[in-house]
C-alpha cells in the first residue's frame, strides 16, 4: 500500500508553524508497514488543495489531509474533498450532536451557524468523532482509493489518526516496518577522514544498494548514522530480516560505531 500525506496551511508555508503533522503522521505510517513515496503542503485555497489531492491519488491508493477542516476555512479540505469523489457536502446528526455537546461541556449553549458547518460531511463519509474538538475526522473510500480528513491542530488530529488507525488503517495493510539506527562516533573522538559520511559509504559500498532491508547514511554534526530498515509480516519477521545486515555492517566498521539501537 502507497500512501501520500497532504497538510493544508498557508501558515505552514509561511514557515509560522512547524510542520509536525507531517512528521507523525509520516512515523506511523512506517510503523504499519505503508510506504509514504511524497508529502504536500498546500496554502489555504481550494482549486490547489484540489489539484494536490488529484496529484496525490495518481501516485498512491491512501491520501491524508491535515488541516482547514475548521469554520474559518470555509470546509476548504472538506469541498475540495468532497469535490474529488463528486460528492456534495450534507448535514451529518452525529457530527452535529458532539458539536452541541462539545460547545456545551465549554458552557456555551447555542450553536452558530459557522460552528454548525462543522457538521457538513462529504456524502457517504465515515464521521470519526473528535475527543478533542469540534471538527470531526472524515473517511471516503471509493474503489481501492481512501482519503482521511483530519483535523489541524495536533492534539487533535493525533487522537482521530489513532481511532482511524486502529479501526481501519492497520486493516488495509499487513506488513511492519522496523529500523534500526547505527550511530557512528563523532569528529571529536575520530579523524573525519575515517568516519565522514564519504568514507563510511565506502566501506559500506554495496550494502547501500540493498532493498530488503535498506540501508541509508545521514550526516549528523556529531557522527554519521546509519539507518537499516526492514519490511516484514510482523516485527520478528522484520528483525530477522535486518539482522544478518546489521551484524555485516558492525563487523565492517567495528570501534567506528558508537552506539546501535531501534529507532523510535
Ligand atoms: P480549526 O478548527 O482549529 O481551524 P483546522 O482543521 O481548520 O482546525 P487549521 O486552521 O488548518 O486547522 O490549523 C489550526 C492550527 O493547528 C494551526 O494554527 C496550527 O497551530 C495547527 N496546525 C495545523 N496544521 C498543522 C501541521 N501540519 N503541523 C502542526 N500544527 C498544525
Amino acid at each position: 500500500m502507497v500512501a501520500e500525506i497532504i497538510c493544508v496551511g498557508t501558515e505552514l508555508l509561511l514557515g509560522d508553524i512547524v510542520n509536525t503533522n507531517a512528521q507523525y503522521l509520516s512515523k506511523e505510517l512506517a510503523r504499519l508497514g505503508i510506504d509514504l513515496y511524497f508529502q504536500t503542503t498546500v496554502g489555504d485555497n481550494h482549486d490547489r488543495v484540489r489539484t494536490a489531492i488529484d496529484q496525490a491519488f495518481s501516485r498512491a491508493d491512501l491520501v491524508i489531509l491535515t488541516g482547514g477542516l475548521g469554520p474559518t476555512k470555509d470546509d476548504l479540505t472538506k469541498s475540495a474533498a468532497a469535490a474529488y469523489f463528486g460528492k456534495k457536502l450534507v448535514f451529518n446528526e452525529q457530527a452535529y450532536d458532539h458539536v452541541k455537546k462539545k460547545l456545551d461541556s465549554y458552557g456555551i449553549h447555542q450553536v452558530t451557524d459557522s460552528q454548525k458547518t462543522q457538521a457538513m460531511v462529504p456524502e457517504g463519509a465515515a464521521v470519526i468523532m473528535n475527543p478533542e474538538g469540534l471538527a470531526p475526522g472524515i473517511i471516503m473510500a471509493e474503489g481501492d482509493k481512501v482519503m482521511i480528513l483530519l483535523p489541524g491542530p495536533p492534539k487533535e488530529m493525533k487522537s482521530i489518526f489513532e481511532k482511524c488507525r486502529d479501526l481501519f488503517i492497520s486493516k488495509l495493510t499487513n506488513r511492519v516496518i522496523v529500523s534500526i539506527n547505527i550511530k557512528c562516533k563523532g569528529p571529536d573522538e575520530l579523524p573525519l577522514s575515517e568516519i565522514g559520511e564519504s568514507p563510511i559509504a565506502d566501506l559500506l559500498g554495496d550494502i547501500l544498494d540493498k532493498d530488503n532491508p535498506s540501508v541509508a547514511t545521514y550526516s549528523k554534526e556529531d557522527g554519521v548514522l546509519i539507518r537499516v530498515t526492514a519490511s516484514g509480516r510482523n516485527r520478528e519477521e522484520a528483525l530477522t530480516i535486518m539482522k544478518p545486515v546489521v551484524m555485516e555492517i558492525a563487523d565492517i566498521l567495528k570501534d567506528k560505531i558508537a552506539w546501535v539501537k531501534e529507532a523510535d
